[in-house]
């Protein structure tokens, strides 16, 4: 495991399994972690009821004195813009132009942006998203390129030098299991499985293998999928 570096950080925290992940990540390597999340009008709130257990599960763990405040910001013109299945109530479905309408637009551009201005006001330096080009939903504010463009001009546009990391970008969801199992053991892969959330129906339900969720939307069939390969890649090393 690499040392810990001086620089400070701040974690995009949705109360997902990969943001949850991503946390875990920062405070492996950074002397300072806050985190950031977003009120932006979600259909279920359950992923910020999730980040609250998130946050002090991981305040327990291995890693004490690192993890900083936590912020909420509101931002209401995501839902005022609409037509999304986050936050509008229409079925999920694919798009004429070949992604599903889960894709709220400029999402995460403005989500980072909004990071931007909370490191700079706060002297944070590192930007941690949990976005990925490997099992995702074609995003186009998930890859690497959109990234790689915005911290460019997010550093220019403060005027400080600001890194975005995307731990997760080059990982699969079994991939991201065996991360959390590589930087907190079984107990960090535990209370990720438990106590954070990725349906997009916002169902907690029963306590799957997985972790909660309705077990039939995109999201939880991803998250099942990501499971059921990472324990089979664990059974065949005999872990
Ligand atoms: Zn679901």
């Amino acid at each position: 495991m690499s040392a810990v570096q001086p620089r400070r950080a701040l974690v995009l925290l949705s109360g997902g399994q990969d943001s949850a992940t991503c946390l875990a990540w920062a405070l492996t390597r950074y002397a300072e972690v806050e985190t950031l999340g977003f009120d932006y009008g979600q259909r279920h709130r359950v992923e910020l009821d999730c980040r609250e257990r998130l946050c002090t599960g991981l305040q327990a763990m291995a890693w004490p004195g690192r993890l900083g405040p936590d912020h909420l910001l509101t931002v209401d013109v995501l839902a005022q813009l609409g037509g999304s299945a986050m936050t509008d109530e229409v079925t999920i479905a694919m798009q004429a132009d070949g992604l599903p309408n889960t894709f709220v637009p400029g999402r995460n551009l403005l989500f980072f942006t909004l990071a931007a201005a909370l490191a700079y006001r706060r002297g944070l330096d590192v930007l941690v998203g949990g976005m990925s080009e490997t099992d995702y939903s074609g995003y186009p504010d998930c890859r690497d390129s959109t990234l790689k463009a915005l911290q460019v001009a997010l550093s220019l546009g403060v005027d400080r030098p600001l890194t975005l990391e995307t731990p997760l970008m080059w990982r699969s969801k079994a991939d991201t299991w065996a991360l959390a199992q590589r930087l907190g053991g079984d107990a960090l892969v535990e209370l990720i499985r438990c106590e954070s959330h990725t349906c997009y129906l916002g169902q907690r339900g029963d306590l799957h293998a997985w972790g909660h969720g309705c077990g039939g939307c995109p999201a939880c069939e991803l998250r099942a999928q990501g499971w059921e390969q990472w324990t089979a890649q664990r059974s065949l090393n005999g872990a």
